[in-house]
């Protein structure tokens, strides 16, 4: 009977933010094929049945390749076993999952998709800074560094940079890699100011987070985070520190949101107790 390869998406770190499908998935494959950003509290909730390997890039002293990995996601699963393949964050960003996928339609292996929470996100809401913004930002950018340490790839990358900083996106840069000189004068020449905020989070939503604030111009001055980490860069990056919304940040107005809804008329159906804090004509602190 043939079995079934599920790539699954592990999240950035939390084991609670496993999705419920990724939880029961694990605990009834019969092997899990795991990279290194899975988190150890992750693996821990593979039950001892199942066969667990790090097919990771630093897996031991050998390098495991690609093509590899997808001869033994064939294999197992055409001798009848359920195969989960977990990575880091989601399954479909930055995750090589194109090349499995092709690998597992082209020798007819039933396959499913299981999203994870993507590390943009889980280090967004760590870091409490809004990826979207009403007022500053309307559009998101994921986007890869790695190949920036190739010379040709280089060039390019510059060019693609500039239409996505013209766009006013916010930018999430993944595998930033320990050269933010690089980085900045990349975004520089792609036309981004020097004064826009950026965050560098490292290790996102485990108990080791790091979070470094600073500015394109001096993002070179980035101290060394231990990898995993991911680089934000935006306006919206300013919501990630409070005081920062009193040194001019456009706050919403809220009272305009709710379409001609009150903020504490809202605040009142909800929590009949508010009804002490005073009339709607007066302005909400
Ligand atoms: N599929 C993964 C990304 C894999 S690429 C996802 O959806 O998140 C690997 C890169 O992801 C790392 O170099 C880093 O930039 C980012 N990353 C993964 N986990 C992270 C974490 N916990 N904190 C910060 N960045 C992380």
């Amino acid at each position: 009977m043939m079995g079934k390869v599920y790539l699954v998406g592990a999240g950035p770190g939390d084991p609670e933010l496993l999705t419920l499908k990724a939880l029961r998935l694990l605990r009834s494959a019969d092997v899990v094929l795991h990279d290194d950003l899975v988190a150890p509290e992750i693996l821990h909730l593979i039950p001892s049945s199942a066969q667990i390997h790090n097919v990771g890039k630093r897996c031991g002293k050998k390098r495991i390749l690609q093509g590899e990995i997808n001869d033994l996601m064939v294999a197992l699963a055409a001798s009848g076993l359920r195969v989960v393949r977990l990575k880091g964050g989601d399954p479909l960003i930055f995750g090589r999952a194109g090349e499995e996928i092709e690998t597992l339609r082209r020798n007819n292996i039933p396959f499913e998709i299981v999203p994870g929470v993507t590390s943009a996100m889980g280090a967004a809401a760590a870091a409490q800074i809004p990826l979207t913004h009403r007022r500053a930002s309307s559009a998101l950018v994921l986007i890869t560094a790695h190949r920036a340490a190739e010379k040709d790839a280089a060039r390019k990358d510059a060019s693609d940079w500039s239409k996505f900083v013209a766009s006013g996106a916010t930018l999430v840069i993944y595998m930033p890699g320990q050269n933010y000189s690089d980085i900045a004068k990349k975004l520089t020449a792609a036309g981004l100011a020097g004064g826009t905020p950026c965050a560098v989070i490292s290790r996102a939503t485990s108990k080791h987070q790091r979070t470094h604030r600073t500015t394109v111009l001096d993002l070179h001055r980035t101290p060394q985070l231990a990898a995993p980490a991911l680089l934000v860069v935006g306006e919206v990056v300013r919501m990630a520190d409070p005081a920062a919304l009193v040194e001019g940040f456009v706050v919403p107005d809220v009272a305009q949101a709710n379409d001609g809804l009150r903020p504490l008329a809202l605040l009142k159906t909800f929590l009949p107790q508010a009804s002490r804090l005073g009339t709607d004509k007066e302005p909400v602190a």
